[in-house]
């Protein structure tokens, strides 16, 4: 069932599989400085505010939606049979990171069965669905990511949950991981509410403004143990200017919406965008 959040929005259903589609706000086609995407439909503290902002400023914004939970269930049919396999809809965008999203959320299903491989198929073409989206721009614009992550992170000693905080990725940088090269923290923001970036001005930019910040590495665009088929990964290797804007949300209980916190973020990436560094 079609199911529309905001107002003057209408959906793209996915061909290959009708019960996924994309709700847009705004017209990508007109765009001019950016579009935004909303991969994870769990994640959504900040979605109304930029509904709101497209819709009075102009660009557009792409959601994922399917069932509201943050991956993507492909129905895979062979013979009588049907087949749940899950997929990160942020991990759609090379056949890698498909594969190893597959893997990871189906440790049941082998890689090489027929229904792992239909699978993969259909969500390259998914993924291919949504790029044609972010695609339809007349002139290069930037790429928002809307996400929300979870307050502190796994092993942070605090009771944190996740894999999102400014402090983890310094500690990932320190430990000399490869998939990013820069990381500012600005002390007085929380950790979970972070940009992470692909282009060095946007970064430069971000750490003047005291904002967390982390800066991917280029060599994802060239090193195959870096490809995660995330957006993020594809801009880049396409050379598009990508930003992810991270916020926390509440989750059972812990932690907050930093709902007031992504809207200044929001309106700083209007801001950052209106400036045509490039
Ligand atoms: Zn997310």
């Amino acid at each position: 069932m079609i199911k529309l959040a905001f107002l003057l929005s209408h959906a793209l259903i996915f061909p290959n599989q009708q019960d996924i589609y994309l709700e847009v706000v705004g017209k990508p086609a007109s765009a001019q400085k950016q579009i935004f995407y909303a991969p994870h439909e769990s994640e959504f503290v900040g979605n109304t505010y930029v509904a709101d902002k497209v819709k009075k400023q102009g660009g557009a914004f792409i959601i994922m939606r399917q069932q509201g939970t943050r991956n993507v269930t492909l129905h895979i049919k062979e013979q009588q049979k049907t087949t749940q396999v899950y997929v990160d809809p942020n991990r759609l965008f090379t056949i890698a990171g498909i594969a190893s999203s597959i893997k990871k959320l189906n440790p049941k299903l082998k890689l090489n069965s027929s229904t792992a491989r239909k699978a993969i198929k259909r969500a390259f073409k998914l993924g291919k669905f949504v790029l044609a989206q972010l695609n339809q721009a007349k002139q290069p614009i930037t790429w928002v990511a809307m996400h929300n992550n979870t307050e502190g992170f796994a092993g942070d000693h605090q009771h944190g949950r996740g894999d999102v905080s400014i402090y983890r990725y310094k500690s990932k940088l320190g430990k000399g991981e490869n998939f990013l090269i820069d990381v500012n923290i600005a002390d007085f923001h929380d950790e979970d509410n972070l940009f992470y970036v692909t282009e060095p001005i946007d970064f430069h930019m971000m750490r003047k403004y005291h904002w967390n910040v982390v800066l991917q590495n280029p060599i994802v665009t060239t090193d195959p143990k870096e490809d995660d088929g995330s957006l993020s990964v594809y801009a880049q290797m396409h050379h598009i200017r990508y930003i992810n804007i991270e916020a926390e949300r509440q989750d059972k209980n812990l932690g907050e919406n930093s709902t007031k916190a992504q809207q200044e973020m929001v309106d700083f990436i209007y801001y950052l965008t209106s400036k045509n560094y490039f």
